[in-house]
């Protein structure tokens, strides 16, 4: 089947999370010269906003996509959590909502814009291979009907999420250990931590907004991690600190200070990696220590021009991040500006790979954001003759962050929330790294 039609480029958009529905939305804009087409293997818009209870598998055989526990609310702002085009008419009187209303304005936004007739839900991507021409193969399980569907494109544009590929980290004697292990990937309520002891390894926003999740039923949580920033936080009085795990043994957990805790149950907030089973090798995409390359601004193949990832950079305002990136990626795909050649997209990439590295930033840490997040967006609009994403926007990323980081406890409460976005301060660009 082939979707070329009055001279428009015909694109794939792979997921519909709040990334393929801002893709979309973009593409399927009047003058667009675009014609698309969203595979989804789902039966909803919103990918990580869909909570399911179940794990492991889904009823058609593929892993649960979606890692939403119950008592999830947001780590940062609805304000800053809007596509830009579509506010959040979420809740007037707090900022910081659950997983529900997230999903709510999604789907708001797909019927608003009318997107749903462009998304094929219960079709997921089998296999996408590259053709003559930069085009593209992308083979689709139709999931329903259980039919394998073949179609051309001339772009793909893959919306997948971060989220949903467990990394889990080698610890010694871990094999020996009797009790439960999970991921956060698995995790869904606090209810079978009940008057238990759990270790959580990783004190990242999963492994802190669990454990204080767990801690209001468990016995006990020991959070063990290496995260400095973390170490004068307040934490419930059932909660403990410890140091990095030495080694597991049956019933419990040797310390790398030597200190032993017997618990019932390992939970795993040790992060996700960066997967993408459908991209044949022919592709030429690797993923290496969690870094996934050879791509341009963390978005374009550089070895096949015609295929742009949404949404892979983290610590950022993923909500208008995803929406610059997929306007970058239209412009490109219409062809109304040409990228860099492939020699300066590579070259571009090694020096950008050199200094976060001079940085001190960890060979796994590459998509990390940050401080560097308004050169990185106002290089995409640079390049494309596009607007960046306002400074307000990341201020109230990073005044979010500090607070979360200084009252963990406290930070969602009614009294942080924002009152006024058009006159927040912004002290871009002078603030110190
Ligand atoms: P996803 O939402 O993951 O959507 C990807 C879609 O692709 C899914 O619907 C999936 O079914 C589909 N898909 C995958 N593979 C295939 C295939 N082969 N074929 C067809 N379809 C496929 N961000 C924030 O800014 N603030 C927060 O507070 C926040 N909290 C979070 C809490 C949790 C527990 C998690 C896991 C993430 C959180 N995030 C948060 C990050 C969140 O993932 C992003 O905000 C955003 O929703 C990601 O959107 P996405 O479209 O990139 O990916």
């Amino acid at each position: 089947m082939c979707l070329a039609q009055e001279n428009k480029k015909s694109v794939a958009i792979i997921g519909c999370g709040a990334a393929g529905l801002a893709a979309l939305k973009h593409f399927t804009a009047e003058g667009s010269m675009i014609k698309c087409v969203s595979f989804e293997q789902t039966d909803n818009v919103g990918g990580t906003w869909v909570y399911t209870d179940r794990v492991g598998k889904d009823k058609y055989g593929l892993p649960v996509h979606s890692s939403m526990y119950k008592s999830l609310r947001t780590n940062l702002p609805k304000e800053i959590m809007e596509l830009p085009g579509f506010p959040h008419k979420g809740p007037e009187d707090k900022s910081y909502v659950a997983a529900n209303e997230m999903l709510k304005y999604l789907e708001d936004y797909a019927d608003h814009f009318d997107l749903i007739k462009h998304i094929k839900f219960h079709h997921h991507v089998k296999e996408v291979s590259p053709l003559e021409g930069n085009r593209w193969r992308v083979t689709v399980i139709d999931l329903q009907e259980n039919n394998v569907e073949i179609f051309e494109f001339d772009g793909v544009v893959i919306c997948i999420g971060n989220y949903s590929n467990p990394a889990i980290p080698e610890v010694p004697g871990i094999e020996k250990f009797r009790g439960m292990k999970i991921h956060s990937h698995d995790y869904r309520d606090s209810s079978v931590f009940k008057d238990k002891s759990t270790v959580v390894i990783g004190c990242g926003p999963s492994g802190l907004d669990i454990s204080f999740d767990i801690a209001k039923v468990a016995e006990k949580v020991y959070l063990s991690h290496h995260n400095q920033r973390v170490k004068n936080m307040k934490f419930p009085s059932n909660m403990v600190q410890k140091v990095d795990i030495k080694e597991v043994v049956e019933n419990g957990i040797v310390f790398q200070d030597g200190s032993y805790q017997q618990v019932d149950s390992i939970l795993y907030c040790t992060g996700y990696n960066y997967k993408y089973p459908f991209l044949s090798p022919e592709c030429g995409i690797r993923v290496e220590n969690n870094h996934v390359t050879p791509l341009f601004k963390h978005i374009v193949n550089i070895e096949h021009p015609t295929m742009y990832f949404i949404g892979i950079p983290t610590n950022t305002a993923g909500f208008c991040m995803m929406d610059l990136q997929v306007q970058f990626a239209k412009t490109f795909l219409e062809g109304q500006v040409k990228l860099p050649s492939k020699e300066e997209m590579i070259e571009d990439t090694r020096l950008d790979v050199e200094s976060r590295l001079a940085s001190g930033m960890r060979p796994k840490e590459l998509h990390m954001m940050g401080r560097r997040s308004k050169d990185y967006y106002d290089s995409l609009a640079a390049l494309s003759g596009l607007e960046s994403v306002s400074p307000v926007v990341l201020q109230i990323y990073f005044d979010g962050i500090d607070r979360f980081m200084c009252d963990f406890s406290h930070f969602r409460e009614d009294k942080y929330k924002l009152l006024d976005k058009d006159h927040y301060m912004v002290k871009f660009p002078n603030e110190e790294e």
